[in-house]
């Protein structure tokens, strides 16, 4: 049984694809058949900060080969996984679930229509999820960032556009969709700056670079688990009848934002322990091994990674190096991995003098 009261609908969403989570999806979502924009490039933009001594252009363009990132509408993307789940055998009540118990002897699903009886419960309700808040903790505001933009509608292309931000950390995007940019920013969400602020810095940047000039423009505001090293190291995704996947269960890489090869790929981890006579220890093995290790790699380099040294250092690099550049579009299209991303950075030349002459200019 598979209970979602909102389809079809649009999730506010960069709608990002990167080629990992295309391959998982493949015998379900044909790209093809959606309006995907298959992204050719990703332009970067940074404003100079510390590195004045330095000239190069702060606005480079780093060539993606079609295959590494889609970006697509959510209502077919998610439609598609839905039908695909349907056509499987699943049965999809359009209702929402309001109440979940866990209990020795099974699950009971309460809905806005009827009550349930389960074996086993699968939380894959989002970062507000219920079937977490009946199991643990609700994530605290600490474990939360929070996307605040705009959808721009009768504008689209075929490149993201990344600005680099320290303030607050992160970066500002611009992703197209098929008829429409989706313009947004990322804050902690106990970084005290209010929504409205946030999205008045995405208008200025709108209005400044040009990129949405004659849209109309659609506000939205979402949360997205962000957690820190320690919190996933001590994440707890399963217990006995219930395991959680995707933003339930705090699966977000908290730089890039990607979190749908997450709920793929954790989806497809749940399943398979399932059919394993104790899928609450498989699970959480799983989780573990294939998701946590490179999340907590992320997690550790995030503070340093949106640091004003960094971010110039990164531009000029992007500039001047086209094996950086190379590293980037593995970066975007999730075929590098952060373990292993500091040495294939300082293993180009060009990043290492760049680095050197940072720290001499210093
Ligand atoms: C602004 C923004 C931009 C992002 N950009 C990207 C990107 O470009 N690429 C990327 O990979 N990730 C991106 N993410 C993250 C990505 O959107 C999520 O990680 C991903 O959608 C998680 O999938 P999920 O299935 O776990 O949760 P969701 O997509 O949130 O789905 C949860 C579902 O549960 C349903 N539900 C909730 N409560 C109940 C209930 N009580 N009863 C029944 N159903 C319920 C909802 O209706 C919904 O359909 C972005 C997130 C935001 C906020």
């Amino acid at each position: 049984m598979l209970f979602d009261p909102s389809h079809p609908r649009e999730k506010p969403c960069g709608g990002g694809i990167t080629g990992r989570a295309l391959a998982l999806a493949e015998d379900m979502v044909d790209p093809r058949s959606m309006d995907a924009v298959a992204i050719r490039s990703a332009r970067f933009m940074t404003r100079a900060h510390l590195d004045q001594k330095r000239h190069c252009r702060r606005d480079v363009a780093v060539p993606l080969d079609g295959h590494g990132l889609v970006v697509s509408s959510r209502n077919q993307f998610d439609g598609a996984l839905l039908a695909a789940a349907v056509r499987a055998g699943a049965v999809h009540e359009r209702a929402r679930a309001v109440d979940v118990s866990v209990g020795e002897d099974g699950v009971t699903i309460t809905t806005t229509r009827s009550r349930h009886r389960a074996d086993f419960v699968i939380g894959a309700d989002g970062p507000n999820s219920l079937v977490r808040r009946r199991v643990t903790h609700v994530f605290r505001r600490d474990q939360l960032s929070i996307a605040t933009g705009f959808f721009a509608d009768g504008v689209t292309g075929d490149e993201i556009v990344i600005e680099l931000v320290s303030d607050p950390p992160g970066y500002i995007w611009s992703f197209p969709r098929p008829d429409h940019l989706a313009i947004g920013i990322c804050a902690p969400a106990d970084s005290g700056i209010p929504a409205g602020s946030l999205r008045r810095t995405v208008a200025e940047w709108t209005e400044r670079t040009g990129i949405a000039r004659g849209a109309t423009l659609r506000p939205y505001s979402w949360p997205i688990p962000s957690l820190a090293r320690p919190d996933l190291e001590a994440l707890a995704v399963a217990g006995p009848r219930w395991c959680l996947v995707g933003d339930a269960a705090g699966l977000v890489d908290p730089i890039s934002r990607e979190g749908i090869f997450f709920a793929l790929a954790s989806g497809q981890w749940a399943a398979e322990s399932l059919a394993t006579g104790d899928p609450t220890e498989h699970y959480s093995a799983r989780v573990r091994d294939e998701a946590l290790a490179e999340l907590a790699h992320a997690a550790r380099l995030q503070a340093g990674f949106f640091r004003p040294q960094f971010t110039d250092l990164i531009a000029c690099a992007l500039a001047e190096s086209a094996a950086i550049r190379r590293v980037m579009a593995d970066l975007i299209a999730g075929r590098q991995r952060y373990a292993t991303l500091k040495w294939r950075l300082l293993g180009t030349l060009e990043f290492g003098l760049a680095w050197r002459s940072l720290l001499a200019a210093r």
